[in-house]
């Protein structure tokens, strides 16, 4: 079918590769208006009708493509920012640098792009606050040109509104038939242009089952490190995509694979040959990616806590021995060191980094249940978080941890005698039944407070 296309027109890439481009006429490919959204197809046939050029470009083809529900509709247009407002009442114009238009329809909102242009060839040009090469980036009046700076042939197919066919600039048929993810043009030069690529290689590979092309994956090993001088704030949002939207477990193995995970996180990298902690990091991605393909709720704080607690309980033995201090102290220490040193490479916003540190201190206080102590660890608010998490320890870090995890898991199906009965029963850690706690006297005030 793909192989029917109509029309052949050869060019030339960058003087240097032959790219052929290929229009695929409605009726030699699969993509039906009735897949698109309503306020997508009235934007562009509203594009369309004022004398612009008007496309579903992104995602939302290759989708479609693939017979898969996109996320979303993204459109590329001629049409400058300021001419696309003036066409839509419900527009609003974001972004400063690059000024994209917003169309708001209630909860839905459809991204229009004005086209942009050209690759650079100087990959030490100036960076962008996201880490892209400036050049990479100004307005063009060429769908090529717009295809062209995209970084993968299956995201550069282009769905025109004016006459249903789809322009392939760069092979992206061809490579969704062979499932395929290929970069467009040099691989070292895109990679080094925006590093963040090799991770999209790999989330792309894994969502969509496909194949990193040979070409496409040889350079990953050693531009891996050009990932650190990405901002922190934007690792964070490509971690959510990597890790929060059900293929978790199998972006992390092929991320290690290609050395990309030990710049994300280098305080894990000596944690990766070690038995015990992949387990406990395989399960927290297994865990995670359940959740969030059965639309359960799910946090990314939990999943940073499972992936950092082989590297802090370590930290805070070691702190333990050098500094002598009380066990908590010890803790709050490591807290501190772990998370600000991943902060510095995914900066994880201060509402998760609470949560987390919230999980881990519930771990230090969980096998503290006497008096009226597991009440009170009951009706944290994390409670059920940390107690998942005990759970999960309880699969790797051995008898004790798992029984803990089952008497609160006992503790939680019971109620009112039956709770006490088990808060009576519990075993110190000598097998001796544990006192009760001895009523303290008043402490008397020192006497430089009278
Ligand atoms: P998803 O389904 O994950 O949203 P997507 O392909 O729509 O996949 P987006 O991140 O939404 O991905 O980007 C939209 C399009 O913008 C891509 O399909 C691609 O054409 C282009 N694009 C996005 N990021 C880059 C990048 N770093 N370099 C080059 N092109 C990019
Ligand atoms: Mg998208």
């Amino acid at each position: 079918m793909i192989s029917r296309v109509i029309d052949f027109c050869r060019r030339v890439v960058g003087g240097k590769e032959q790219q052929i481009t290929s229009v695929i006429a409605r009726d030699n490919h699969n993509i039906s208006r009735k897949a698109i959204s309503d306020n997508a197809l009235k934007v562009l046939y509203r594009l369309n009708k004022a004398g612009y050029q008007a496309y579903l470009v992104g995602g939302g083809v290759r989708d479609l493509l693939l017979g898969l529900k996109p996320k979303d509709f993204d459109i590329v247009t001629n049409a400058t920012p300021d001419e696309i407002k003036k066409l839509f009442r419900n527009c609003r114009l974001v972004g400063r640098r690059f000024r994209l238009a917003h169309i708001l329809f209630g909860r839905e909102v459809i991204e229009v792009a004005t086209f942009r242009g050209s690759l650079t060839d100087n990959p030490d040009a100036a960076r962008s606050d996201e880490g892209m090469l400036l050049r990479d980036n100004a307005y063009s009046d060429s769908v090529e040109e717009d295809a062209l700076r995209r970084d993968f042939s299956i995201n550069a197919l282009y769905y025109n509104i004016a006459d249903y066919s789809i322009i392939d600039f760069a092979g992206g048929m061809q490579a969704i038939e062979n499932r395929r993810i290929e970069l467009i043009g040099d691989p070292a030069t895109r990679y080094r242009e925006d590093p963040v690529r090799m991770l999209r290689a790999v989330r792309f590979a894994t969502k969509l089952d496909m194949d990193i092309a040979p070409a496409t994956a040889a350079p990953i090993q050693e531009l891996a490190s050009l990932l650190d001088d990405i901002p922190a704030a934007r690792l964070f949002e490509e971690s959510l995509k990597l890790f929060m939207a059900g293929h978790g477990l199998d972006n992390f193995r092929m991320l290690c694979d290609y050395g990309l995970f030990q710049r994300l996180f280098p305080s894990l990298t000596p944690f990766l040959s070690d038995q015990r902690a992949s387990r406990f990091i395989q399960l927290a991605l297994e865990n995670t990616d359940y959740r969030v393909r059965n639309d359960m709720k799910s946090t990314p704080a939990y999943l940073f806590a499972a992936l950092l607690w082989p590297v802090l309980d370590i930290r805070a033995q070691d702190i333990l021995l050098e500094s002598g201090l009380p066990s908590n102290d010890a803790y709050q220490i490591a807290m501190n060191e772990v998370l600000d040193e991943q902060c510095r490479h995914i900066a994880i916003p201060r509402r998760f980094t609470t949560t987390i540190r919230e999980i881990w201190t519930l771990q230090t206080r969980l096998d503290k249940r006497a008096g009226r102590r597991a009440e009170r660890l009951f009706e944290h608010p994390r409670f059920r978080a940390a107690y998942d998490f005990l759970e999960m320890r309880g699969e790797v870090e051995g008898k004790e941890i798992k029984a803990l995890a089952e008497w609160w898991k006992e503790y939680q199906n019971v109620e009112g005698a039956e709770r006490q009965r088990l808060v009576a029963g519990i075993f110190d850690s000598k097998g001796a039944k544990r006192r009760k706690p001895r009523k303290r006297k008043p402490r008397r005030k020192p006497n430089n407070e009278q």
